[in-house]
């Protein structure tokens, strides 16, 4: 079985087909990262949530893994003057996410395959398949027989490409107007986090923002969000000058904390597009199947997209337990699967739309904090679609579905009241138990978790 991309979904599904016994060989267009970089340098990272790392758990690495990660409790949100508020995750510290470097998370799992007896052939770039053959072709050299194909290579999959000319696949590409660009805030002398090291700092914008996430050198990896265009986009932000001048307006609290020459570092940085990958199906007959971004890419809003290609990789094991057909697993997989990626494509993108537009919404925030007093009140029949998708392995489409209702419920309750401790309390227990609590029978649905 081959397997193009060894990234990290790659990297597990490699792991999870050596598991049940496939010899697997990866083809992986980068130089080996463990010998150079290959982002620059540049410290690049994400959050990884319960959902994803039970894929490492299926090979007893969660621990291990976990000693790369910083533990990330709850936002803090910077408001313009430099005021912060902090919100926790969960309700208590054992909901958290956890923070680690994307180089050094696909390092480990470069390490974890090989050792597993997989074979990874570096700096070979998929340009396309011929499924009737089962060969792969790669730039510069001869095809390779490859036998089941798996496309693990990323949003711009090649192997994608190759499913939609031979007309098995089709897919759609939505790109967002805004792009994301990375800064580094520096440790403090010492190596301490100059800020408080285990939240997510957010500076919510409106039409841009920026975000810190911890690393464990005691630096934040920071993520600028803006438009392509108009006044606050990328294209406009193009000298020192206004990239400071820029700063000084949003975000003045971050200038002391960002490096020295930030605006350098920023007209140097390259920018990142950001998209929806959606097709359908996944697979085609046992000859061929797609998984992570290559299937499903989402924008980064809900911090799931790794997440979610992990969660296929545990999936997909559980389908193989149940058939050796692997025509049958691929289907099964597929239909399991893609509705529970587009549910999270959707809510990846409502919360974009969310931190744009309503972050300075007095309506929207009387409803988070409304929801806030019923996660506390009703512990036993209430958790927010967040909670559910970020600490529960609650299918992704019955979170979505559920947080619908929610948002029902919470218009209800905040339909004439203007604080949250006006919300009338005992009715909210019966809209949930009315509304909410007869489909978590309906889904089989757990939460306690
Ligand atoms: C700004 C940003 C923040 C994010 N934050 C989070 C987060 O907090 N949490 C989260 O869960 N997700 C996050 N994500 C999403 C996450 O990065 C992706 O979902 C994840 O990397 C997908 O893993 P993958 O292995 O499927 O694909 P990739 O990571 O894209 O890996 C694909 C691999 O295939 C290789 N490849 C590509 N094309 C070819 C080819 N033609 N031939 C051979 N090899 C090829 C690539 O070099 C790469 O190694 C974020 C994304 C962005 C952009």
């Amino acid at each position: 079985m081959t397997v193009v991309g060894a990234g990290p979904v790659g990297c597990v599904l490699a792991m999870l087909l050596a598991k049940r016994g496939h010899d697997v060989e990866m083809y992986e267009m980068r130089p080996d990262m463990r010998a150079e970089s290959a982002d620059g340098g540049r410290s690049i990272n994400l959050v990884l949530t319960d959902r994803g790392l039970r894929a490492l758990e299926m090979f007893g690495l969660r621990e291990k893994v976990l000693e790369i990660t910083v533990p990330v409790l709850g936002r803090m949100m910077h408001s313009v003057d430099g005021e912060l508020a902090y919100q926790p995750y969960g309700k208590d510290d054992s909901e958290c996410n956890y923070s680690v470097s994307r180089g050094e998370l696909n390092k480990f799992l470069l390490d974890a395959a090989e050792e597993m007896g997989i074979t990874i052939h570096f700096e070979k770039t998929c340009t396309g398949a011929d499924f009737d053959t089962s060969q792969l072709h790669f730039e510069g050299s001869d095809p390779v027989d490859a036998g089941v194909i798996f496309g693990a290579d990323g949003a711009p999959s090649a192997v994608r490409k190759a499913l939609v000319e031979a007309g098995a696949v089709d897919d759609s590409v939505e790109m967002l107007e805004y792009g994301y660009k990375e800064l580094i805030f520096p440790a403090a002398d010492g190596g301490e986090p100059a800020m408080a090291g285990h939240a997510l700092h957010i500076w919510p914008r409106g039409d841009h923002f920026l975000m810190g996430l911890a690393n464990l050198d005691g630096s934040f990896t920071g993520t600028i969000y803006l438009p392509w265009k108009g006044e606050h986009g990328f294209e406009e932000l193009d000298s020192v000058e206004k990239v400071r001048a820029f700063f000084e307006e949003f975000y003045p609290d971050a200038i002391p904390l960002l490096g020295e020459d930030f605006e350098e570092e920023y007209l140097s940085n390259p920018n990142g597009k950001l998209g929806t990958v959606r097709c359908k199906p996944w697979h085609l007959g046992d000859r061929a199947l797609l998984i992570g971004d290559a299937a499903h890419g989402i924008v980064p809003f809900f911090g799931q997209g790794l997440n979610c290609g992990f969660e296929d990789c545990v999936v997909l094991d559980e389908v193989f337990t149940q058939t050796d057909d692997l025509a049958e697993a691929f289907s099964t997989f597929d239909t399991r699967r893609k509705p529970n990626s587009d549910a999270i494509a959707d809510m990846a993108l409502e919360n974009f739309v969310e931190m744009r537009d309503k972050v300075g919404d007095p309506h929207f925030l009387l409803k988070k904090a409304v929801e806030h007093r019923l996660e506390n009140e009703f512990t036993d029949i209430y958790r927010s679609r967040y909670a559910m998708v970020m600490y529960s392995y609650i299918p992704y489409s019955v979170a979505y579905s559920l947080g619908e209702v929610q948002q029902e419920i919470l218009e209800e309750l905040c339909a004439d009241i203007e604080r949250p401790e006006d919300a009338d309390m005992e009715h909210a227990r019966e809209l949930i138990e009315q509304k909410l609590v007869p489909l978590y029978d309906q889904h089989d649905v757990d939460l306690s978790f």
